[in-house]
């Protein structure tokens, strides 16, 4: 696992050249002489504040950023490296009480049953969903017509890439898989595109 804490802070530079990495798995060193590949399978973790100053969406506290500086952080991270980050979700600050409330969530070792149910699952179609090939996955989420033409209709409205097509199913065939459904229905799909939030937001959707 590679955390990323503060992801614009990092160079633009530096943020590209994970994008092979997160594609294909492998690093390519080329050098005048000769080429190597490395394994290089990582999940990607990261974190941002909003804008520079961090209260952007805030209730409680006003952001104190112009316009100009918040576009400028945000362009720090590129259309095509958002779109290999399936999971894009918003942690708003909690208030005080809420921090201190005793609530029973759900245990760890539930979550681990289920998550180790959907792996099961998944091996059983002989790889993990995100090692699926492109029609492999296109398989295993057997999408018919009407829910395929929804989906693409979906996306070019959000203006997601034709890349967010195949990441949007990788996450909602793993969502059917925790729920222990065969393949992905529409909710699946809903909830899939709903954790695309930072690509929508910075296009504007
Ligand atoms: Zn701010």
């Amino acid at each position: 696992m590679l955390f990323l804490d503060e992801l614009p802070e990092f160079s633009r530079h530096v943020l590209e050249v994970l994008r092979q990495p997160l594609e294909t798995g492998e690093i390519h060193l080329a050098r005048a002489s000769h080429e190597r590949r490395y394994p290089a399978q990582f999940q990607l973790v990261a974190a941002m504040n909003p804008c520079p100053c961090g209260h952007l969406g805030d209730p409680r506290q006003r952001c104190q950023c112009t316009a100009s500086q918040i576009q400028r952080y945000q362009a720090r991270l590129s259309g095509p490296l958002l779109d290999r980050i399936d999971l894009q979700v918003e942690v708003p600050a909690l208030p005080p009480e809420q921090l201190t409330a005793q609530t029973q969530g759900e245990s760890s070792e539930a979550v681990r049953e289920r998550v180790m149910a959907a792996r099961e699952r998944q091996m059983a179609r002989g790889a993990l969903n995100s090692q699926l090939s492109g029609k492999a996955l296109e398989a295993a989420c057997a999408l018919n017509d009407e829910e395929r033409a929804w989906l693409a209709g979906v996306l070019e409205k959000l203006k997601l890439s034709a890349r967010a097509y195949h990441r949007v199913l990788r996450v909602a065939l793993t969502l059917a898989d925790l729920q222990g459904e065969p393949k992905p229905t529409q909710p699946h799909l809903i909830e899939a595109i709903g954790y695309r939030q930072l690509d929508r937001m910075l296009k504007g959707t």
